[in-house]
């Protein structure tokens, strides 16, 4: 059963609108479905945009955020909780440790660090939690296709990603999620 969702995604806004609308509509929807938010804990960029859009809508929010980050990434203060933590090693650890799901909105390289992460750990085994791709408008189409060469080259087994849940719309990834 899913409490807690942990969402990766950027801390610039990108450049189109559609992106913060995106998250904040992401933001909604999870907090609508009464299911906590685990996130980066900063103020910026779709990050921010999503912890801030969750907490209007009553949801709860707790941000994990390396002392280091506190000020690039104007450390969201107003959060449920907000945990700083030593170093970035650290912070993807615990969102890991304390989220029962993980989703990726668009975002840059951080993003894709935090996505790989989760997804090289369960390839070894080291969680079964279910992992969410938020394709939206094809953000993550090159990504794909790229991931389905290294299957064909023999790099990647072929179950080490098919459980990659991957919705262009939130509510239906979110429903994939909940099983
Ligand atoms: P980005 O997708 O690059 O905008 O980054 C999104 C999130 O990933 C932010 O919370 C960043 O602090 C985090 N991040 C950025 N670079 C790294 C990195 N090298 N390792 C882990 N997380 C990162």
């Amino acid at each position: 059963m899913i409490r807690s969702v942990c969402i990766f995604c950027g801390a610039k806004p990108g450049l189109a609108p559609t992106y913060a609308e995106l998250a904040r509509t992401s933001g909604r929807a999870i907090a609508r479905r009464g299911w906590r938010i685990v996130y980066g804990g900063g103020s910026v960029g779709l990050m921010g945009e999503v912890a801030a859009a969750a907490l209007e809508a009553g949801g709860e929010v707790v941000g994990i955020i390396p002392a280091i980050l506190m000020r690039r990434e104007v450390g969201k203060r107003d959060v449920s909780r907000l945990e700083v933590v030593a170093d970035m090693a650290t912070r993807k650890e615990r969102m890991i440790e304390i989220s029962d799901a993980f989703i990726a909105l668009p975002g840059g390289l951080g993003t894709l660090d935090e996505l790989f992460e989760v997804l090289t750990l369960r390839q070894i085994g080291f969680h079964h939690k279910p992992v969410g791709l938020l394709n939206h408008d094809g953000y993550f189409e090159g990504l794909l296709a790229m991931c389905a060469g290294f299957v064909a080259e023999g790099f990647v087994r072929p179950g080490d990603l098919d459980h990659l849940m991957v919705e262009p719309e939130i509510e239906s990834l979110l429903a994939r999620l909940a099983g």
